[in-house]
């Protein structure tokens, strides 16, 4: 997806208190690295810090925009513990993730509501941020492509061509999250060249191409820059790394630098 802006998005999952949060987003929101940025920086807090950041940031001139790590697929009703994507859209959220492989993992996501989040918040006018990726047996066991694929046409199910585009797509290796052994700049950029070909046998060429795809699993401003200079990688997803403001801001400054007509684009 040649010459477009990238996104760098920053999952803090279930981490930091209040005012640690406050700190980081403060930093980041502040760092030259932002101010001179092209590309699109995002943050996803926990739920509780989305309103005082939302509010802090928008008395800012900073380019950072927030993101919730998930939602749910109802508009309103009797669901405990939920989050509606109006409640989101009403706080100045403009993302969520959706299908992070850690709520597949361990809160029993299933594709089919992946996709019904995803309907849910285009319907909000958010932006899903939506993860597929195969686990490490699967990849072993060669059935990459047959498990990206599956997640792939169920979660854009129903979703017509000009709604495909609003949305961020992220390959994340399950094998690659939260342990340190991310995939090479290569491997990724091939999964990615093949997402896309399933997004073009759902759709065409012109959607495919218009769809970002992120690459997440323990990116560090040290191997970032071998994802960025692959043509069918758009930006980064970043969890564990994201919560050091230096470590972040330094990932947003190689984006910079690294722009999308470079390397092998
Ligand atoms: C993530 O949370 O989506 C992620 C990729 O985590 P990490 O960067 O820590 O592997």
């Amino acid at each position: 997806m040649g010459n477009l802006k990238k996104i760098i998005v920053g999952n803090w999952k279930m981490n930091l208190n209040l005012h640690e949060a406050m700190e980081l987003v403060k930093e980041i929101s502040q760092g030259e690295e932002v101010a001179g940025s092209e590309n699109e920086i995002i943050v996803a807090p926990p739920y509780l810090y989305l309103h005082p950041i939302s509010e802090y940031l928008k008395h800012q001139p900073s380019k950072v925009k927030v993101a919730a790590q998930d939602v749910h697929y109802q508009a309103n009703g009797a669901f405990t513990g939920k989050i509606s994507c109006s409640m989101l859209a009403d706080l100045g959220v403009n993302f969520s993730i959706v299908g992070h492989s850690e709520q597949r993992q361990h809160f029993h996501e299933t594709d089919e509501n992946v996709q019904r989040k995803a309907i849910q918040l285009l319907q909000h006018n958010l932006v899903p941020i939506l993860c597929v990726g195969e686990t490490l047996e699967e990849r072993e066991s060669n059935q990459l492509e047959k498990v990206i694929k599956n997640q792939v046409q169920k979660a854009f199910k129903e979703m017509k061509s000009e709604q495909a585009q609003r949305v961020i797509l992220a390959y994340e290796p399950v094998w690659a999250i939260g342990t340190g052994k991310s995939s090479s700049g290569e491997d990724a950029d091939e999964a990615h060249r093949f997402i896309r070909s399933c997004l073009e046998s759902l759709y065409d060429g012109e959607t495919a191409e218009s769809i970002p795809i992120l690459y997440g699993g323990s990116v560090k401003a040290s191997n970032v820059e071998s994802f960025y200079q692959k043509k069918n990688i758009d930006g980064v997803l970043v969890g564990g790394a994201s919560l050091q403001a230096d470590e972040f801001l330094k990932i947003i400054a190689l984006s910079n630098s690294n722009g999308n007509s470079d390397g092998d684009k």
